[in-house]
């Protein structure tokens, strides 16, 4: 359990917060449309607070760099335009795969969020984010 009378515990929600970002940033890529300039304040962010009050983890800078990588590729590819869906049935305006067994409002596949999902999953557990 994380300690909310630990002060370190504000940079933990922060770092939270920016990955929840990331996360909904990535996983709605086509709706945006995805421009890096969009998210690329929230990396930078991460890597401030990586540097301020993390020890400048070399797991995190070296994550945050792959994460920066994958977000840039899934930002040029360009997705395809798919019409507004008159059932359950959506595609992945990515790669055209069914998003159907996706709840909510996923607007890319699994496959197409792959690079980026353990990226986030390793920053997650290396600021401590877990703990909330
Ligand atoms: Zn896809």
């Amino acid at each position: 359990m994380l300690n909310l009378e630990d002060p370190h515990s504000d940079h933990i929600f922060a770092a939270a917060r920016h990955l929840d970002a990331i996360m909904r940033f990535t996983l709605h890529a086509s709706c945006t449309p995805a421009r890096f300039e969009a998210i690329e304040p929230v990396l930078t962010a991460l890597r401030d607070l990586n540097a301020d009050h993390f020890d400048r983890s070399p797991l995190i800078t070296e994550t945050l760099e792959a994460l920066t990588q994958a977000i840039q590729a899934l930002c040029s590819r360009s997705p395809r335009v798919i019409p507004v869906p008159e059932s359950d049935f959506r595609l992945c305006p990515f790669c055209g795969s069914d998003l159907y067994r996706l709840h909510d409002s996923t607007s890319i596949c699994c496959s197409c969020h792959a690079p980026i999902e353990p990226l986030l999953r390793t920053l997650d557990h290396e600021f401590g984010c877990w703990m909330i």
